[in-house]
């Protein structure tokens, strides 16, 4: 059934919240307000209501940044659990990074994965190719090949795109309009550690210096991949200012947590780039007010069991992030009053949208993409309790406030608390 009437709700439209209904038929959204409830009443048979009093309905949200292992890593997590985990934290799309084995390189291996997405994936999943063959660092992939068959993101993240083909793979995505995304990451200022000691800001900022004095030469568009940094936000703020095309992302744990949060197990705060200090943390919640940072991504990356089981040095980094973030950032930040609830769902919605050319606005004839909210649900976040293969996560233990009750893609039920597992 894919006709609905989201009845008595508060929605998230054209920046704004207003109460109005919203009918759904054939998976699109057909009507707002009086023309929705009259639009329900000529044939309520054949419509789902749902009583949305007192929650909020927005677009899915859209993340720009999530690992779903698959094919290769299935322990660690795959389009089935990972697409479900996404439609439990109201994502109705979300983009995967092709750190895979094998990685997404070639149309060949596109062809290969879009089987995978059409059998088990629960959202939409736009695909992200690989900057370099095998995310080896040595040889570009076919840019235009790819493009060619619908990629529009380029990224080898988990590592930086080396300097010695900087200028080429700008060069080649400025031309052929594909959007570069580099994890900054320099290498030589890293030492061996888990956490921001071993780990310097530098390392991030004075790589995205070098990536925006490229995107400046070449014109290519460019996305910064989880800022985590102050110097990263102002180099951002300067690079718009002087009218690149330029956009950046940041985390819910980078906007929620500090180096001071960090407990046990460590595993659960270990990731790349690691938890920073409280200045970081204001200059890009303030980033995201202002605009300078566009939109926020889970940056998911699970690790299936093998992480719990391993917390030190050679365990790999990354949490899970996909079910937890809306109610991290609403529960930290809009109920704090650091964020307001609007600049936040735009900041998970029309934020992303615009690095991926998607208008994510609800619109009569627009694909019902839905995601309903009950902000004053509170549960506490537990380890054994994720959809994802991944159970490390920051938030376990903690109470959050701000829970998706219902998630809709195309007018299908991908996910109802009231049906949910647990
Ligand atoms: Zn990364």
């Amino acid at each position: 059934m894919n006709n609905w009437y989201l009845h008595d709700g508060l929605v998230y439209r054209n920046y704004k919240l207003r109460q109005e209904d919203i009918l759904v038929i054939n998976g699109k959204i057909a009507a707002f307000g009086d023309k929705a409830k009259a639009g329900f009443l000529e044939r309520s048979a054949s419509i789902t209501a749902f009583n949305a009093s007192g929650y909020v309905i927005c677009r899915g949200f859209l993340d720009l940044h999530v690992h779903l292992r698959e094919p290769g890593f299935a322990e660690k997590e795959t389009i089935a659990t990972g697409t479900k985990a996404a439609a439990a934290g109201g994502f109705t799309a979300v983009c995967a990074m092709p750190n895979t084995n094998p990685s997404l390189d070639s149309p060949d291996k596109l062809i290969d994965f879009k089987p995978r997405l059409r059998k088990d994936a629960r959202v939409k999943v736009i695909p992200i190719a690989a900057i370099t063959k095998g995310r080896a660092g040595a040889e570009l992939t076919d840019f235009d090949a790819l493009i060619g068959s619908g990629i529009t993101l380029f990224s080898d993240d988990g590592d930086p795109v080396p300097t010695s083909l900087l200028r080429q793979a700008m060069e080649k995505l400025a031309n052929s309009g594909g959007v570069l995304i580099n994890h900054l990451e320099e290498k030589s200022l890293v030492k061996p550690g888990l956490f921001a000691d071993a780990i310097p800001p530098q390392s991030e900022y004075l790589m995205l210096e070098r990536d925006l004095e490229m995107a400046a030469k070449t014109g290519c568009r460019y996305h910064a991949a989880h800022l985590s940094c102050a110097e990263s936000v102002e180099l951002i703020a300067a690079a718009k200012r002087s009218g690149l095309p330029v956009t950046a992302e940041v985390t819910p744990h980078h906007l929620t947590l500090t180096i001071n949060d960090i407990g046990e197990p460590q595993g659960d705060f270990q990731m790349k780039p690691p938890l920073r200090t409280e200045a970081d943390r204001s200059a890009l919640i303030e980033g995201l007010r202002r605009g300078v940072i566009d939109a926020v991504a889970t940056d998911h990356a699970p690790h299936g069991r093998e992480k719990e089981q391993r917390i030190g040095l050679d365990s790999p980094f990354g949490v899970t992030g996909l079910e937890t973030a809306f109610p991290a950032l609403y529960s930290n930040l809009v109920l704090t009053g650091m964020l307001e609830l609007e600049q936040l769902l735009q900041a998970l919605t029309f934020g992303p949208g615009r690095v991926v050319n998607q208008d994510c606005d609800l619109i009569p004839g627009g694909a019902a993409d839905l995601v309903v909210i009950d902000l004053a649900r509170q549960k506490t976040v537990e380890r054994g309790h994720f959809y994802s293969k991944g159970t490390n996560s920051p938030f376990v233990g903690r109470r959050l406030q701000g829970w998706p009750v219902l998630t809709l893609v195309d007018g299908e039920e991908r996910f109802n608390a009231n049906r949910a597992e647990h």
